[in-house]
């Protein structure tokens, strides 16, 4: 990419803390629940109380396997607990348990679409640890401490440096936030701060036939797509023009940590928390090591279900679905699953994929549920589906079947009339009998003389006085005609008194 007229290839590794869906915390019993009275949620074990030992949360070790293994990762056999020490005041233990030099899973790649191609990012690492609890500043004069949040797990994954632009960045969290949330291992709600981006960015600057690289700067603790992508495209502009101004290029010792303005939406440089990486990484003396099962794995591996993106570019071919319209089908798994059990019992695929996006998700968006949460089984969606592709009803008629449907079953209950039996009780079937049709077609073209001038005698109004005469054969069928029937017997009639005159 050209940035003030110089050629730079921006290389950007990204860390990603993901907060995983268990009910309690990782080392205690404690629940964890957004929004709690603040300290309501802690014990010996999350406040760090002497004595007090910490015992592993089987639930996140499995939710931190099923994501390692849709990542491609190599799960680790034997896996151990780590302390990693610094002082700060939401952390009262003053270390922290995370796995160091034996993490759970390495390796992998995940690859999403971007612009018509795949880009494709390695992994270096997922491993489990714990949160922090956090500062309050609310108060005048001091600042409070949460410890709720103490203990919460966290899947940290660390790409390899293969991201290149600050759309890729955002597109790659977007596509593994879509994953962790189908795998049901995260609620991974933005808002409330379940996924977290910590992006290393420098660029390469071509010029005077040499490369140039810029000192790498970490930007610490994104919580929005919006922030990461906008500290990642602010980051290759600043690192570009400081090396103009000063020709500082990466050394040792030259990274550096920044963080995101939202409001003037530009990095910041940040205090260094900690000199040299001090950690003092040492096994955690209170938990045994981990051995995970290969069978246990292989098990998780065989459950795992088809993936978002897989998902998305089958619906888009199977369903005939338009691209953007695709990931509306794809992201409630549940929903996705019901498309796919529609079409399994029998229902014409593209004409369900149109019932789910238009009047489904209409009645959805009113309820605010998912299309499966309305409950409709799956074989009254096919039939619904097939009444309308066999041109037994038309659209129209389809979204009223569909009112009366859920209407009958906020009435009585579970139990409703097929939607073939309900067409049938509304009067919707449509009429395929033609001379009925042609009784409809010939009254129209009798009441309508200058509608069938038009069409005879002026080629530029043939089409529109055609649509016209169309119109009013439905209305006088009550919209049962069937449409293409009706046009054939129009374009035939027509031909017939064009031939006499
Ligand atoms: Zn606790
Ligand atoms: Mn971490």
């Amino acid at each position: 990419m050209r940035v003030n007229g110089l050629d730079v290839e921006p290389v950007i590794g990204l860390e990603v803390h993901v907060q995983l869906a268990t009910r309690t915390k990782l080392w205690c019993r404690c629940p964890l629940e957004f929004g709690a009275e603040p300290n309501s949620r802690v014990c010996p074990v999350c406040l760090g109380l002497p004595g007090a030992l910490p015992v592993l949360n089987r639930q996140a070790v499995e939710h931190a396997v099923r994501t390692a293994v849709a990542l491609n990762c190599q799960v680790a056999g034997f896996t151990k607990w780590d302390r990693k020490s610094y002082f700060y005041p939401d952390l009262p233990k003053n270390y922290q348990i995370s796995q160091y030099d034996l993490p759970l899973a390495s390796g992998g790649v995940f690859e999403f679409p971007i612009d018509h191609r795949f880009a494709r990012v390695r992994l270096i690492r997922a491993h489990l640890e714990e949160d922090a609890g956090k500062n309050v500043h609310d108060f005048p004069g001091f600042t409070g401490v949460d410890l709720n949040r103490t203990g919460t797990p966290l899947l940290e994954i660390v790409t390899e440096p293969d991201l290149h632009s600050a759309e890729e960045c955002r597109e790659f969290a977007v596509q593994l936030q879509r994953l962790v949330h189908y795998l049901g291992v995260s609620e991974a709600n933005m808002q409330m701060g379940h996924m977290r981006f910590e992006p290393n960015i420098n660029v390469i600057i071509h010029a005077d036939g040499a490369e140039h690289r810029t000192p790498i700067v970490e930007v610490k603790n994104l919580n929005s797509f919006r922030s990461l992508h906008g500290a990642v495209a602010y980051e290759i502009n600043r690192q570009v023009e400081a090396w103009q101004a000063d020709g500082v290029e990466a050394a040792t010792g030259n990274k550096s940590n920044r963080g995101w303005d939202d409001e003037r939406e530009v990095t910041v440089p940040q205090r260094e928390k900690e000199e040299a990486h001090d950690y003092r990484y040492f096994p955690d003396p209170d938990l045994v090591p981990l051995t995970i099962d290969a069978a246990w794995v292989a098990e998780l591996k065989e459950h795992t279900p088809e993936l978002p993106i897989c998902r998305t570019e089958r619906f888009i071919s199977e369903y005939k679905v338009p691209p953007k319209d695709a990931p509306a089908l794809v992201d409630d798994r549940a929903t996705a699953d019901l498309l796919d059990h529609a079409a399994e019992a029998g229902g014409d695929k593209a004409t369900l994929a149109k019932h789910f996006l238009s009047f489904w998700s209409r009645r959805v968006n009113e309820r605010g549920q998912t299309v499966a949460g309305l409950g409709v089984p799956a074989g009254h969606l096919a039939e619904l589906a097939t009444l309308q592709a066999s041109r037994k009803i038309n659209a129209t008629a389809a979204a009223q079947v569909a009112d009366a449907l859920l209407g009958r079953r906020d009435a009585a209950g579970a139990t409703t009339p097929s939607p073939a039996k309900l067409a049938e009780e509304l009067g919707l079937l449509q009429s395929r009998d033609e001379d009925e049709i042609a009784a409809w077609v010939n009254e129209a073209l009798a009441k309508n003389e200058k509608a069938v001038q038009d069409a005879i005698s002026n080629p530029k109004k043939l089409q529109a006085s055609r649509g016209f005469l169309v119109g009013q054969v439905m209305k006088l069928s009550g919209g049962q005609a069937d449409p293409k029937i009706v046009g054939e017997l129009i374009g035939k009639r027509l031909g017939e008194i064009a031939g006499r005159t």
